[in-house]
């Protein structure tokens, strides 16, 4: 398979299509981004690295942080882990609040704000520094210094916190938050103010495409069974409230952010970064999931 020549058969027919969308703008920082940026870049189990456009161009990479917080808690918690968060998709948009109280502060899944910041906050409790830990944890997964904290966006998230900070009052409330919440909300907005290029993004996924070891870190990050997990829960909740939609149309399992990127993997074939930053209605990049879709029909193989 010639994966350079399809990324750019995929990277053209996406961008003859036209498809807009609309710049996240809740995050005002967000908003400064140039709408036509678009870039892709695919890493196989050799560490090939194939790139098109904008595939070196740092981006926000907001919620696909939530990949790399829970592989670090997943590991040290394992499986005690989802006596606080659940495992279930939850139709609903990110940052819902409703379900929480249904179910008694424990959130539907690791991928929603509510348990990313359930995630951060047991992150918090085990680490000295956990801004420093996530860093260094994904420099080591892209094999190289990479991570870099938008501080204007930070500030810019930072001052419209009110529903994260409100949802993290409300896990304490049920008991499922440890730390001082002020604290967790620093963290957890410092890790969505990341920016890395579709390149980084894919290497640090590559432990995820083959079976939780990383080419780049050249260790085993997660073992098999954990690696599944992390997957089987990017398949089901990994695109908001439209990772059903994702499913359907691309097969893959992955991770997108406000930020319009989405990291993907096939399982045993590579990992997967692609960038554009205008969304659709749910928050997801529109060129991002076209192509995606463009390519696991090219490919003619998906998950399934
Ligand atoms: N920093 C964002 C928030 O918590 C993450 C959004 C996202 O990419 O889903 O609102």
């Amino acid at each position: 398979m010639d994966y350079q020549q399809l990324i750019e058969e995929v990277y053209q027919e996406v961008n003859d299509l036209n498809l807009r969308g609309t710049v996240a703008d809740y995050i005002p920082e967000l908003a400064k981004v140039s709408a036509d940026r678009f870039g892709m870049a695919l890493i196989d189990l050799n560490g090939e690295v194939y790139g098109v456009g904008d595939y070196q161009e740092p981006f926000s990479i907001q919620s696909i942080s939530k990949v790399f917080t829970l592989t670090m808690v997943f590991h040290v918690f394992r499986s005690k882990l989802w006596s606080r968060v659940n495992v279930e998709p939850s139709g609903n948009p990110f940052n819902s609040i409703a379900q929480l109280e249904y179910e008694k502060g424990i959130p539907r899944n690791p991928f929603l704000n509510a348990g990313a910041l359930v995630i951060t906050d047991a992150l918090t409790s085990k680490s000295e520094n956990p801004v420093h830990s996530i860093r260094e944890f994904i420099d080591e997964l892209a094999g190289q210094h990479c991570v870099r904290i938008n501080e204007e966006v930070m500030h810019s998230e930072l001052l419209h916190a009110e529903r994260n900070t409100a949802m993290a009052y409300f896990l304490k409330a049920y008991q499922n938050f440890d730390n001082d919440i002020q604290e967790v909300i620093r963290t957890y907005v410092s890790q969505c103010s990341i920016e890395m290029s579709c390149e980084e993004l894919a290497k640090a996924f590559s432990y995820l495409a083959n079976d939780g070891y990383s080419l780049f870190a050249k260790r085993e990050i997660l073992n098999e069974s954990q690696s599944r997990r992390v997957n089987a829960l990017m398949l089901t909740c990994g695109f908001y409230d439209e990772s059903g939609e994702f499913a359907f149309r691309v097969g893959l399992p992955g991770k997108s952010g406000v930020g319009g990127g989405v990291a993907a993997v096939l399982p045993g074939k590579f990992s997967i970064a692609v960038w554009s930053p205008e969304l659709n209605e749910k928050g997801n990049s529109v060129k991002a999931i076209k192509a995606l879709e463009l390519l696991t029909d090219k490919l003619k193989f998906s998950l399934f």
